[in-house]
C-alpha cells in the first residue's frame, strides 16, 4: 500500500517536473492563502540572548498572506536532517514566558498581502518579511485561486499527506528560474517592466487627462480621515465606469470588499491581479465593478474591473498600486517607477497639441 503511493507520488513529480520545463514562464513560487480566523503570526526574537518565537501581530480572517515554496520546502527538508535548526522554542506571550519546544515546523518568511482593515493595512506589519507560523497553522490556511496549479499541487500534497517530494521538485525548479528575476526585482524595479513588455496603462479608454494624477505616492495628509500615513498608490483621474486593466498578462487573485456595518469603507470594492512572470501584483480600489471572478487568467490589456468612488474618497478615482514579490516577500513600490515611460508619452501628446492650456 505505501509502496504504491510513494510511486504515484514519484509519478505526479516527474509529471510536475516536465509540465514546469516547458512552461516556465506560467509560475511563480509564491503560495497565496487567506485566513479563515484570527491568526498570530510570530516573530523571531532575542531574549535574554536566546532566540525565541514570539506572537507579534493577530490578523482577521480573509487576510491575504503568501509564503515562498522554497522557504517552506527547505524547512521542511531540515526537520527531516536536522531538526534542530527549524524546531524553535516559542511562547504564546509577547515576553517570552512560558516557552516551549514546538513540535511540528515553522515556516517562516511569511508576508501580509493585504488585510480588510484600512488601519491595519496601512501598519508596519505589511513590511515584515519574517513572519512564521507553525505548519499546523499553515494547513488551517485557506488555498487561493490565484496560485499556478503546480504550487497548489505540491502544497495539498505536503499539507495533507506529509509528502514533500513534488514541493522540493517545484520548489527545485523555481529556485533556478528566478535567481536572476530576483535580483532584478530587488535591485532594477523600473527594469522587469521590460521583461515580456513593458506596463500599460491600467486604464482604458479615458479620453483627454487620462493618467492624470490626482495624488502621488508618499507620505500624505489623507483627505478625508485628516491624518498623515503612506499613500500607497498613485490615484489616477478616471470617471465612474472607466474600464480598468490588467498591466501585464496574469491571474485575478482576489476581488475583495471593505465595509463595516454593512456599510462600504476604505478601498470599497478592490480587486489585486497578481502577474507571476513579473514577480509583481496590482491593486485597483475605489471600484464601481469586479468583472471577473478569483483565478481567472487575464491577458494584459484586458478589463478586470470599472473604476468608482467606493469606500472612503474625495470622489471617483482609481486608486493603483504595484506591489513586487520575491521569495514569498512583498513590498510595495511607487507605480511611476512602472510607468514613467507612460507618462513621459502623455506629456509629449499634450505639449504637442498644447491641451495643457485648455481646461
Ligand atoms: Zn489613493
Amino acid at each position: 500500500m505505501k509502496k504504491t503511493s510513494l510511486a504515484l507520488a514519484a509519478l505526479i513529480a516527474t509529471f510536475a517536473g516536465a509540465a514546469l520545463a516547458d512552461n516556465v514562464d506560467a509560475y511563480s513560487a509564491t503560495y497565496y492563502a487567506e485566513t479563515q480566523d484570527q491568526v498570530r503570526l510570530f516573530l523571531k526574537t532575542e531574549i535574554n540572548g536566546k532566540s525565541l518565537l514570539v506572537p507579534k501581530f493577530t490578523v482577521p480572517s480573509e487576510s491575504i498572506l503568501s509564503l515562498d515554496i522554497r522557504e517552506m520546502s527547505e524547512a521542511i527538508n531540515y526537520q527531516k536532517i536536522s531538526p534542530e535548526r527549524v524546531n524553535q522554542e516559542y511562547s504564546e506571550n509577547e515576553s517570552g514566558a512560558g516557552a516551549r519546544m514546538s513540535r511540528g515546523g515553522w515556516i517562516c518568511g511569511i508576508r501580509v498581502i493585504d488585510i480588510l482593515d484600512e488601519d491595519l493595512r496601512e501598519s508596519e506589519m505589511l513590511e515584515r518579511d519574517d513572519y512564521c507560523l507553525s505548519q499546523t497553522m499553515i494547513k488551517n490556511l485557506k488555498v487561493m485561486d490565484g496560485n499556478s496549479e503546480p504550487v497548489k499541487e505540491a502544497v495539498k500534497l505536503q499539507n495533507e499527506q506529509q509528502d514533500d517530494r513534488l514541493l522540493k521538485s517545484v520548489s527545485n525548479t523555481l529556485n533556478r528560474i528566478d535567481a536572476d528575476a530576483q535580483w532584478r526585482i530587488d535591485n532594477m524595479p523600473h527594469e522587469i517592466a521590460d521583461i515580456g513588455g513593458r506596463m500599460i496603462s491600467p486604464i482604458k479608454n479615458c479620453g483627454n487627462g487620462c493618467l492624470k494624477a490626482n495624488s502621488e505616492f508618499g507620505m500624505r495628509r489623507h483627505p478625508v480621515l485628516r491624518r498623515t500615513r503612506l499613500h500607497k498608490g498613485i490615484d489616477l483621474k478616471a470617471a465612474t465606469g472607466t474600464q480598468v486593466v490588467a498591466v501585464y498578462d496574469g491571474k485575478v487573485l482576489a476581488n475583495r470588499t471593505e465595509s463595516r456595518r454593512g456599510r462600504l469603507k476604505g478601498y470599497g470594492y478592490y480587486t489585486i491581479v497578481v502577474y507571476p512572470t513579473k514577480g509583481m501584483q496590482t491593486l485597483y480600489a475605489h471600484l464601481s465593478k469586479q468583472s471577473l471572478r478569483n483565478g481567472t487568467p487575464v491577458k494584459q490589456g484586458q478589463t478586470v474591473a470599472l473604476s468608482g468612488a467606493t469606500g472612503i474618497g474625495t470622489g471617483p478615482h482609481l486608486h493603483f498600486e504595484t506591489h513586487t514579490v520575491s521569495r514569498g516577500v512583498m513590498s510595495v513600490k511607487n507605480p511611476r517607477l512602472f510607468m514613467s515611460h507612460l507618462f513621459a508619452r502623455v506629456a509629449s501628446f499634450f505639449k504637442f497639441f498644447d491641451l495643457t492650456k485648455s481646461t
